[in-house]
């Protein structure tokens, strides 16, 4: 390792966040993680707490924290929709209020930061696929509007701290990510089938499954959001990370059911309200900047997520 970093993970005990501490650890560096434990589990970190270099503090990211680091990471904000519809005050207060804590953390101890965008700022898109340029087609008023809305004015707060106080950002736009620590219960659409199929209920298909993701595994993002920190200075981003294979969620769902060798039944159920019909990253940017593209193929990937919830029950 080159240099030991005093790296801060907001949302660090969560599914991406967790990932990313086991892995900057691996790295050497000093990693404080902060949690509100929302929709974290210290489960999920219990593996770091033996070494010196780990550190956990119990914080909401909506009251201000002051710490000395060298890096953040701020992915504080829960991002199934189950759980960021529950209380969707609290979570537009996360994404904006966090984002000014977190910002004028940085401001002060002039740390790199950089933010754990997301695919939904595209809303429900009209252009396909999603490069950076697009503006996005959201809905301020549904009940989506928590999330994209709070996650479109965390974007805009880093680049107004970018260009008023020359503050080091980077903005990752993060599709579809899946992957092992992944809560079993958060009501995403891969850990409800895989649970579904490996307890033999039916399939829970929201509309007619024609609606398309793409799926990112856990590791590809992981190093995605690191290549991008450790990009030159002015790489701010937004730079999308996902996996460019488009898939229907029915065709995840016939999928699932196959690799699980699962009795299921599919069972319709209606479409959510602004629930995104199609979705695909433009990764070009990515792959010029950060000279990154996901190498883990869904079958893959999707056999290790199942060896993990296989393991839970
Ligand atoms: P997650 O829900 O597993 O993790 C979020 C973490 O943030 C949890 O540990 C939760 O307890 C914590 N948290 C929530 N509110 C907090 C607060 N006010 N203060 C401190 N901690 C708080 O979700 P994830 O999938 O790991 O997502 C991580 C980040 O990546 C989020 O910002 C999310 O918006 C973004 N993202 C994820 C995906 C995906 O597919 N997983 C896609 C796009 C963007
Ligand atoms: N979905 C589904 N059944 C489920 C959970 C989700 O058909 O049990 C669908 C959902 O309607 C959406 C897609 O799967 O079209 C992805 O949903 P998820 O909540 O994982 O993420 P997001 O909508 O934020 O991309």
């Amino acid at each position: 390792m080159a240099i030991r970093k005093r790296i801060m993970v907001t949302g660090g005990a969560g599914f991406i966040g967790s990932h990313l501490c086991t892995r900057l650890i691996a790295e050497g560096h000093d990693v404080l993680c902060v949690d509100n434990f929302f929709t974290g589990a210290k489960d999920n970190i219990a593996p770091l707490f033996d070494s010196s270099n780990f550190e956990l503090m119990r914080h909401d990211v909506t009251f201000p924290l002051y710490v000395e680091v060298d890096e953040i990471y701020n992915l504080a904000c829960p991002a199934s929709p189950i759980h960021y519809q529950y209380d969707p005050v609290q979570t537009t207060k996360t994404s904006v209020h966090g984002a000014i804590n977190m910002l004028g953390l940085a401001k002060r101890t002039r740390a790199k930061i950089l933010q754990a965008s997301t695919s939904e700022v595209y809303g429900d898109p009209t252009v396909h696929p999603q490069s950076e340029d697009y503006l996005g087609n959201v809905n301020p008023i549904g009940p989506r509007g928590c999330y994209d809305e709070g996650k479109r004015c965390a974007e805009t707060l880093f680049f107004d701290y970018y260009r008023q106080h020359q503050t080091n950002i980077r903005v990752a736009r993060i599709f579809n990510t899946y992957g092992p620590r992944m809560s079993p219960d958060d009501g995403r659409v891969v850990s409800n089938f895989i649970m579904q199929a490996l307890k033999g209920e039916p399939i829970t298909l929201y509309g007619d499954g024609g609606q398309t993701r793409s799926f990112c595994y856990v590791d590809d993002m992981v190093e995605g959001i690191i290549r991008l920190m450790n990009a030159d200075d002015g790489t701010t981003g937004p730079i999308n990370l996902g996996n460019p294979v488009e898939l229907s969620i029915r065709g995840l769902a016939e999928l699932i059911i196959g690799l699980t060798d699962a009795k299921s039944v599919i069972e319709f159920r209606d479409l959510p309200q602004d629930d995104p019909l199609q979705r695909c990253p433009d990764i070009t940017l990515a792959r010029m900047a950060l000279d990154w593209e996901p190498t883990v193929a869904l079958e893959s990937g999707l056999k290790s997520t199942i060896a993990y919830f296989r393991g839970l029950m």
